[in-house]
């Protein structure tokens, strides 16, 4: 299973969720080394975030659909994306992407989508749910530690959590420090892309105001408007240490 993907703490989740299945996993940072290695060697599947740098996961997909046409094959590939907007599951299939699932990730839907692409069944243990899609949640604008969530997304395997969330305390500072310094340069693409990770992570734990605060930061970076952008990263980085430091000290249940 070749996996692309830039986000650190998506790595690990993914790595160890696909692992644990007995799958052998590849993973690469960006775009342009998913195109070179879907030619140079062939996965059985692709994984495939949308924002990434160097190349996007929808310009990948299209050089990978693009080769394959003279080349003959059509590898599965599978959108891992954390946009919200309408009309972006339409853009991942009209590049060629044959499936979909929105983050955060949930193992059952990721392995369901997988399953789908394949047109048959992998090794992945379905877990049934509770908790409404993402697209019915309103927003709920508090930081509160939610291990069911994050749980959720690994199975409920506490040792992957671990895993994921001591990734998500080490790089969190790191984009915190590349925020201030994107906004420092005016560098939109940068403040867009470090947002759009920290988001993410933040969002897996429960930290929802934190969440919505990263998502206002991204859609700065996205519109090069930085003027509020300096206030915002400072309340988010007053939010995002106290609820680190309670991640970092409850006992993630069942470990
Ligand atoms: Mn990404």
């Amino acid at each position: 299973i070749l996996v692309a993907e830039d986000g650190l703490v998506n790595q690990k989740l993914v790595r160890e969720l696909l692992q644990k299945q007995g799958h052998r996993v590849t993973i690469v940072g960006n775009g342009k080394d998913a195109v070179d290695r879907c030619s140079s060697d062939p996965p059985d599947i692709v994984l495939m975030d949308i924002q990434m740098p160097v190349m996007d996961g929808l310009e990948a997909t299209k050089q990978i659909r693009i080769h394959e046409a003279s080349s003959g094959g059509h590898v599965p590939i599978v959108a891992m994306t954390a946009h919200a907007m309408k009309g972006d599951r339409e853009r991942c299939l009209s590049v060629g992407m044959d499936r979909y699932v929105s983050k955060p990730l949930r193992a059952h839907e990721l392995f369901d989508a997988m399953a789908a692409a394949l047109g048959h069944a992998v090794a992945g243990t379905r877990v049934d749910t509770d908790v409404a899609s993402e697209e019915n949640q309103q927003p709920q604008l508090e930081d509160r530690v939610e291990w069911h969530i994050a749980l959720e997304a690994v199975n409920g395997d506490a040792d992957t959590l671990k895993a994921v969330l001591d990734a998500h305390l080490e790089e969190t500072p790191r984009l915190l420090n590349e925020m201030h310094g994107a906004i420092a340069a005016g560098d939109g693409e940068l403040l867009q892309r470090a947002a759009h990770t920290l988001k993410s992570q933040l969002r897996l734990f429960g930290a929802m105001a934190a969440c919505e605060l990263a998502w206002q930061l991204e859609q700065a970076g996205g519109s090069q408007q930085f003027s509020d952008a300096p206030s915002k990263l400072e309340e988010l980085e007053r939010r995002v240490k106290p609820f680190n430091d309670a991640l970092a000290e409850s006992p993630i249940p069942g470990a």
